[in-house]
């Protein structure tokens, strides 16, 4: 007879909490949770950066020998993930461009390591072929890195799709529920406080990104401290144009790689990030600023022909990078509390090496259990994405419309977004209307949502069967019902009016 499944809690629903579920979910040995304080997968660290899958040739092995190795390896993992998952995904290469000798050296170096960590196909071009690889590269450009094994991914497609295919596996998500501390007992973990009680575990991860280090301090685990560095965009419209067809990068500055311009899956033109250092307590600050903004849009000028004007661009927004002490990726156990495991200081290239990163703590556990794990036979890889109107040609359109009217009806014009498709992303386990906006794209286009998130919000009430007001943008706090408006429809307050009439 086989043990007991090992009750295993992991915190954080960000692209590395959401990578190890689903690598747990297929083993009949655990029982997984996955804990998050948002209402909604992905809403930390994960939805806000670059989405690139990168090549793997940025970071020193001797130096940060987990963000080389692990870079390289999730690379490949994605390849695969990307494809039984149903996520977008370009594998358009990546180009580093040189501007003068200094930089062309650089590239040399950059390629070495590229080698030492095994990325492929890594070649170092000259202006002509840059050309040819991205004719929208600034003319300036005297050489270049050219890797094409980098991709573009939608980072939060990502993380829905991981938690989705998890929980269809068996993996018990809990939403809006915040971890307050990891009880330990006789140096080993029994679970973890929460602000819905106390959920039990045999182990616990600790994949809650820019709060790992507190986390860790709860279970009495200490030595390293994260920080954010937060990186400014700007996202243009998906009619601008220029575009470009390869991820562009600058020569890697000592702290970040430097503002990129890409264009993303969904098709907009996107210029960043930039690299500013705050402080520890600063781990909310996702504002934009005017000199990180300005800094932005100076460096990305430098890489192209020519950007769109900026009447084009429909939005901006702020990321904040987990940048660990040591600046190492932190995913190990600990001898003095077991059954603890860190997937911490995520920093950049944490989004490429999430599948990674996962493998990796199932090996800590393997070890730790010193016994073979049994695969689930009936583990199911596969997961659809809900199907987009937008994507369809007009025959298959009508086709739609003819078996579902729901598909006639438009609620998103700029990215013609359809009433099923909302009602599908509720289905999907969406609440608020971030949740839908990151299933369906709705709000994403030009008008950010000004015109289509009062119609989301009534799909949301009626399918949800809460009054309007309670509605919310991200879940508690945020009810679209607003000042002394929301106040007369709260219960309390309609029985004190009804008294009055009557
Ligand atoms: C500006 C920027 C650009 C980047 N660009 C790239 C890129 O192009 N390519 C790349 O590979 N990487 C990139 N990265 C890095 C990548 O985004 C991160 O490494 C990755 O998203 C980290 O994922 P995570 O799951 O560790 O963290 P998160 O996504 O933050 O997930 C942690 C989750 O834990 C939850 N949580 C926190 N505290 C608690 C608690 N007490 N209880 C319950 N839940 C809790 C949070 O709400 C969050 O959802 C970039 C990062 C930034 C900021």
């Amino acid at each position: 007879m086989r043990e007991k499944p090992i009750r295993v809690a992991v915190i954080g629903a960000g692209v590395v909490g959401a990578s190890i579920s689903r690598v747990l979910s297929m083993f009949e040995d655990f029982e997984v949770i996955l804990v998050e304080k948002e209402a909604d997968v992905g809403w930390g660290v994960s939805k806000a950066n670059t989405g690139i899958i990168h090549a793997g040739y940025d970071d020193e092995p001797e130096l940060y020998p987990l963000r080389a190795r692990l870079c390289v390896e999730g690379n490949r993992i994605w390849r695969k993930w990307a494809e039984d998952l149903d996520i977008p995904i370009k594998w358009c290469g990546s180009l580093v461009l040189a501007f003068d000798d200094d930089e062309a050296n650089i590239l040399k170096e950059l390629f070495r390591r590229g080698l030492k960590n095994g990325v492929e196909g890594l070649e170092i071009v000259g202006a002509g072929e840059v050309k040819v690889l991205e004719p929208n590269a600034s003319e300036n450009v005297t050489a270049a890195l050219w890797a094409p094994t980098a991709g573009q991914i939608s980072p939060w497609d990502a993380v829905i799709a991981l938690v989705e295919n998890s929980v269809a596996n068996g993996v018990k998500l809990h939403l809006s529920t915040e971890v307050r501390g990891v009880r330990v007992k006789g140096g080993c973990v029994t679970g973890l406080e929460t602000s819905r009680g106390f959920l039990e575990a045999d182990w616990v991860i600790n994949a809650s990104g820019l709060y790992a280090d507190k986390i860790a301090e709860t279970a009495g685990i200490g030595g390293y401290r994260i920080k954010p560095r937060r990186g400014e965009y700007f996202v243009f419209d998906r009619e601008a144009e220029p575009k470009v067809t390869r991820i562009l990068f600058p020569t890697p500055t000592p702290i970040s790689k430097g503002v990129v311009v890409t264009t993303t899956v969904e098709g907009n033109l996107m210029i960043g990030p930039s690299a500013e250092d705050l402080a520890e307590y600063q781990r909310d600050e996702k504002g934009n600023t005017r000199s990180g903004l300005d800094y932005v849009w100076s460096s990305a000028s430098k890489l192209v022909k020519k950007l769109p004007p900026r009447s084009m661009i429909i939005r901006f927004f702020a990321g904040l990078r987990p940048e660990p002490t040591g600046g190492d990726f932190i995913v190990r156990k600990y001898d003095e509390v077991h059954g603890f495991i860190d997937a911490a200081g995520m920093r950049s290239p944490g989004l490429t090496s999430a599948p990674a990163v996962a493998y990796m703590v199932l090996d800590l556990l393997r070890s730790d259990l010193g016994r073979e794990l049994k695969r689930k036979e009936d583990w199911n890889p596969y997961r659809k994405r809900i199907l987009r109107f937008f994507e369809l040609t007009h025959s298959e359109r009508s086709a739609l419309i003819s078996r579902e009217p729901r598909y006639g009806r438009i609620v998103c014009v700029d990215e013609m977004v359809t009433e099923m498709e909302v009602v599908e992303a509720i289905r999907r386990g969406a609440t608020t209307i971030d949740g839908v906006k990151f299933r369906t794209r709705a709000c994403m286009g030009k008008c950010q949502g000004s015109s289509c998130m009062y119609k989301i919000a009534v799909i949301l009430s009626r399918e949800l069967g809460i009054p309007l007001w309670k509605v919310s943008v991200k879940g508690s706090g945020t009810e679209i019902g607003i000042g002394d408006v929301k106040a007369l429809f709260e219960e309390e307050g309609e029985c004190e009016r009804s008294k009055e009439t009557s």
